[in-house]
C-alpha cells in the first residue's frame, strides 16, 4: 500500500501546483528507497479540482462575513475577524506561518483565540505561531495532547466535553462534540451567522476519503457523524481538506459512498467463502489465512465501489481497497 499512497499523494501535490520534494524535506535522500508504481489509475474528476494556489503559497479567501479560509492546496485553516481579535481554527504546519501572514493580510487585529479541531499534529502542529491566545478544545482532545507531549502543540487552556460557544466581539463559533469519529475529541465548528460547518479529517469535498476511511479511529461513529453533519443548518463545508471548500450536496455525495461502502463489504463478508479460502491456504499459518481472507473481501467489495464511484469521487480507484478493508473489518468485530 505505501507505494500507492505515496503515488496518492504525490499526484495530490502536483494537483495543487506544489513541488512535491518540498513535503518530503525531511527525508534522507540516500536512505529512502524507490518509488515504484506498481498500478495504474484513472484520471482525477473534474468536481475535484480547486481554485489555484496564488505564487505566494497560500490562497486567502473570505467565505462570509469576516470568515475566512485558508490553504496551500491540501490543508485547510479558517478564522473569524471579531473586531476584538481574530478566532483561529487549526494550524497545520504545510501551512505554517503563512497562516500568520494571510490573517495579516485582510486585518491588523490580532489573534486572541485558537481553537483545535482535534490533536492530530498535521493539523494544529504550527500553533506555536499563535503567542499569549486562548486555546480551545475538547476535553478528550487535551487528554491526547498531554501524552504526546509536544512543544509543537500547546496545551488547551479551555476545554468542554459537549457543547462550547465562542463568542468574540461581533463573532460566535459553536463547538459541539456528539461522541468519537475520526478520532477523540474531533468536533463540530459552526459558524451560524456565516452558515458555515467545519469537521476535519471525514468529509473531503470532491475527493474519496483519504486511506483508511482517513485513518478512522471509529468507524459506526465515523459514518454517524455524516448524520450529525448534515443536521446542521449550512451552505459552506471545511473539512481541513483537500482541494477546494464543500457544500451540503458534497456531505451528502460523501454519506452516500461511505454507505454504499458498507453496504458492499457486508455484501462482501455474506458471499466471500472463508473455508473454500482455508482450503486453499491452509490453517497452518492462521495469519496467512486471515490475510488472503480479509483481502479478498476488501477487493470484492473495493470491486463493486470503484466503477461506480470513480467519477464522482478523486482517488477512488486509489484508496477504495483500503476504505472497504477497514470497513469490512469494523463489519465484523464491531
Ligand atoms: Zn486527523
Amino acid at each position: 500500500m505505501s507505494s500507492i499512497r505515496t503515488v496518492f499523494v504525490l499526484a495530490a501535490l502536483a494537483l495543487a501546483g506544489l513541488n512535491p520534494l518540498a513535503a518530503f524535506a525531511q527525508a534522507t535522500p540516500e536512505a529512502a528507497p524507490a518509488v515504484v508504481v506498481t498500478e495504474e489509475f484513472g484520471p482525477v474528476p473534474a468536481g475535484a479540482a480547486g481554485p489555484a494556489i496564488p505564487e505566494v503559497g497560500y490562497l486567502v479567501e473570505e467565505i462570509d462575513s469576516g470568515l475566512y479560509w485558508v490553504t496551500e492546496g491540501l490543508y485547510q485553516a479558517i478564522f473569524l475577524t471579531t473586531g476584538e481579535g481574530v478566532i483561529v481554527v487549526d494550524a497545520p504546519p504545510t501551512i505554517g506561518p503563512n497562516l500568520a501572514a494571510a490573517i495579516a493580510s485582510v486585518t491588523d487585529e490580532p489573534v486572541t483565540h485558537l481553537v483545535y479541531s482535534h490533536h492530530h499534529a498535521d493539523h494544529i502542529g504550527a500553533a506555536p505561531q499563535f503567542e499569549n491566545v486562548e486555546i480551545v478544545a475538547h476535553e478528550d482532545t487535551a487528554a491526547l495532547l498531554e501524552r504526546s507531549a509536544d512543544p509543537n502543540r500547546p496545551l488547551p487552556t479551555v476545554t468542554f466535553a459537549d457543547t462550547y460557544e465562542l463568542t468574540v466581539g461581533s463573532q460566535t463559533l459553536e463547538l459541539a462534540y456528539p461522541g468519537n469519529n475520526h478520532e477523540p475529541g474531533n468536533i463540530f465548528i459552526y459558524a451560524p451567522a456565516q452558515k458555515t460547518l467545519m469537521l476535519v479529517d471525514v468529509v473531503f469535498p470532491g475527493w474519496a476519503p483519504f486511506p483508511d476511511l482517513g485513518v478512522v479511529e471509529d468507524v459506526p461513529g465515523y459514518v454517524a457523524a455524516h448524520d450529525a453533519a448534515l443536521a446542521y443548518d449550512f451552505e459552506t463545508f471545511v473539512g481541513g481538506h483537500l482541494t477546494r471548500l464543500g457544500t451540503r450536496e458534497d456531505v451528502e455525495i460523501a454519506q452516500e459512498y461511505v454507505l454504499d461502502v458498507r453496504e458492499n463489504a457486508g455484501e462482501a463478508l455474506a458471499t466471500v467463502d472463508f473455508m473454500a479460502i482455508a482450503q486453499e491456504v491452509g490453517f497452518e499459518n492462521p495469519w496467512l489465512l486471515f490475510d488472503v481472507y480479509l483481502d479478498t473481501v476488501a477487493q470484492t467489495c473495493a470491486d463493486a465501489t470503484i466503477p461506480v464511484w470513480a467519477d464522482r469521487l478523486g482517488g477512488t480507484d486509489v484508496v477504495a481497497f483500503g476504505h472497504c478493508w477497514v470497513m469490512a473489518e469494523s463489519l465484523r468485530i464491531d
